[in-house]
């Protein structure tokens, strides 16, 4: 028998060939599936509707909704609305949409918190019943300075020990709206001494004399995070409450209010780390700062890592899925390379996109030797990787279109594209040899002029003679013009700064002028392609006009992440 390190050890080990990383949070419903073999595991995803949902929040989801999935039992989509300053219809909406884009079903029970709002009163009533809760007229700043800090104990509020029947007054009172906001608030009685500053008697509800998106102007109090979310998971019939690290320190509170309620079966909270990643903000407060800002033009801007903004830029539900699958869920922080998220998206278009050729750049090419007015259909395979994606025809003809980086006049040694002298095969066509440079008046390189060899052919089985360089191209007579969107990331490193990451000035290119082969005349919002050697690309969903599309590039070839393991 392996001890407990070693088999920790083994579990990396194993889950870093197969993919499949370990849960600790299975291993505990493990065990209490073993106690309760006829409870069904009864998960929630509690958002607040105050954002979009960025990347941190598909591992949460991909956590609720999965491990629900994986027992076989429910979760539910429940709106923690109970701040009515910050919360909109808008992002509701966002929410729903992005959930069920991530592909899980919520089914009957989407549930609002602030539905509960007359329970969370009851008990409320029932804790100041018991004692366990009290109406304090400190000050904001009185509460806080009675605080006491991590070294030192607090002290008991002078409004402690009001009589049970003075509390019931003033609590009415207070839901009456008699008073002004920040005037009183209700505390849970705990310890003002607990070493757990979150134990000293808690605000568990504020005055706040607000419109609330859902119950308009029919409360004036509001319950604290901690007080209705433990409570919202017992009403809902939550068995286990997953939620982030920072409410680590909250649990003896969740855990005291469901004990003073006098909940049956409470639900039991674990906690998991956030996900952090290169290059991305997880935090909705600093996201929302971008689109006030207009930094990026909206929450679903291609370069935002919001769901609807991966979306928008071309990423899959699956290759999402599959990174929440493979970062694993842990106890302990840590910062996810940006380079495994793109693997995964590479990964799952790698064998669903069509391949096609692109000219980003263009350089004219006139091929002298082909006759005037010839076109040739040639047959390419859709995806060389997955012959079901069968294959199309792209035409060839007399002008054609590369890449301008794909010729240099005076090139450097072991280059093996394009230069006067130098032979090329052109991608699924033919070899083609460059003569003549043509210039404008200031010296630039405006168009080649070339011969192909009609031996050459693509698939003709040709032996001859072999070239090193091969050239992606668009016929010019039937190319179509496009815009592409070239994305960088929005936070990079900052140099001067070593560790921090800086706002990129540089974030987006956009190319006005490309040439795409024709078969992308078919193509819709949202489709997906690879362009030969720049990447995977999708249509642009919101700029993309009836006679113009837009192509966003979602991310190029290249994968650093392989390399770097
Ligand atoms: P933010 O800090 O971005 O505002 P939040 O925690 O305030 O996030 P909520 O709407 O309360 O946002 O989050 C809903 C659920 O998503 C919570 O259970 C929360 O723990 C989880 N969550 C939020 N951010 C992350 C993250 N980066 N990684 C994993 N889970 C997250
Ligand atoms: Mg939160």
């Amino acid at each position: 028998m392996k001890n407990n390190n070693e088999k920790t050890e083994m579990n990396k080990n194993i889950s870093e060939e197969s993919n499949v990383t370990s849960n600790f949070i299975h291993n505990i419903i493990d065990e209490y599936v073993e106690a309760n073999p006829d409870n069904k595991i009864h998960t929630r995803f509690p958002p607040e509707p105050n954002g979009y949902l960025h990347i941190g929040h598909a591992k949460a989801i991909c956590i609720d909704f999965g491990t629900a999935e994986k027992y076989n039992g429910l979760c539910n989509l429940r709106f923690d609305d109970t701040n009515p300053t910050k919360e909109d219809e808008e992002y509701v909406n966002s929410i729903k949409e992005d959930v069920k884009w991530l592909g899980f079903d919520w089914e009957d029970r989407l549930f609002y918190a602030s539905d509960y709002f007359e329970k969370f009163y009851e008990y409320a009533i029932k804790l100041i019943k018991k004692g366990k809760a009290y109406v304090d007229d400190l000050t904001p700043d009185e509460i806080r300075g009675y605080r006491g800090t991590l070294t030192e104990p607090g002290k008991n509020s002078p409004y402690r020990d009001r009589s049970v029947e003075e509390n019931l007054d003033l609590f009415e009172r207070m839901k009456k709206g008699e008073f002004e906001d920040g005037s009183r608030v209700l505390r849970a009685k705990i310890d003002m001494a607990s070493p757990n500053l979150n134990m000293r008697d808690p605000v568990i509800y504020r005055i706040f004399h607000a419109t609330h998106h859902n119950t308009g102007d029919k409360w004036c109090i509001y319950p604290m995070y901690d007080y209705a979310h433990p409570l919202e998971d017992a009403i809902e019939g939550i068995t286990h409450s997953l939620c982030t690290l920072e409410f680590e320190a909250h649990r003896p509170l969740y855990d005291w209010v469901l004990k003073e309620c006098e909940i049956e079966n409470p639900p039991r909270q674990i906690e998991f780390a956030r996900l952090n990643i290169t290059n991305m903000i997880t935090s909705k407060r600093k996201l929302k700062a971008f689109v006030d800002e207009e930094i990026v033009d909206g929450w679903d801007d291609p370069r935002m890592p919001t769901i609807s903004g991966l979306r928008r830029r071309g990423y899959t539900p699956e290759a999402i899925k599959d990174f929440c699958e493979r970062i694993g869920v842990a106890k302990s922080e840590s910062i996810v390379d940006i380079a495994l998220l793109e693997h995964c998206l590479r990964d799952d278009l790698k064998l669903k996109a069509s391949r096609v050729m692109g000219v980003l750049n263009p350089l004219k090419v006139v091929i002298t030797n082909y006759p005037e007015g010839e076109v040739e259909y040639l047959d390419v395979d859709n995806n060389q990787e997955n012959p079901e994606m069968g294959s199309r025809k792209v035409p060839f003809s007399r002008v054609i279109y590369i890449e301008k980086e794909d010729f240099m006049e005076n090139p450097p040694k072991k280059y093996f594209r394009l230069f006067p002298g130098n032979e090329v095969r052109l991608k699924n066509a033919y070899f083609v040899k460059c003569n003549e440079v043509i210039k404008d008046e200031n010296g630039e390189v405006v168009e080649l002029h070339c011969t192909y060899d009609p031996e050459t052919k693509s698939g003709s089985g040709f032996t001859g003679r072999k070239v090193k360089g091969t050239l992606h191209w668009v016929s010019a007579e039937h190319a179509i013009d496009t815009e592409v969107r070239l994305y960088d990331y929005i936070m990079i490193e900052d140099e001067e700064n070593e560790g921090e990451m800086k706002q990129n000035l540089n974030s987006l290119e956009v190319l006005t002028n490309c040439k795409l082969e024709p078969s992308l005349s078919e193509a819709k919002p949202g489709d997906k392609f690879q362009f030969l050697r720049h990447g995977y690309f999708c249509v642009d969903t919101k700029n993309a006009t009836e006679d113009k599309c837009v192509f966003n590039r979602i991310v190029s070839m290249k994968s650093s992440w392989k390399k770097k393991k």
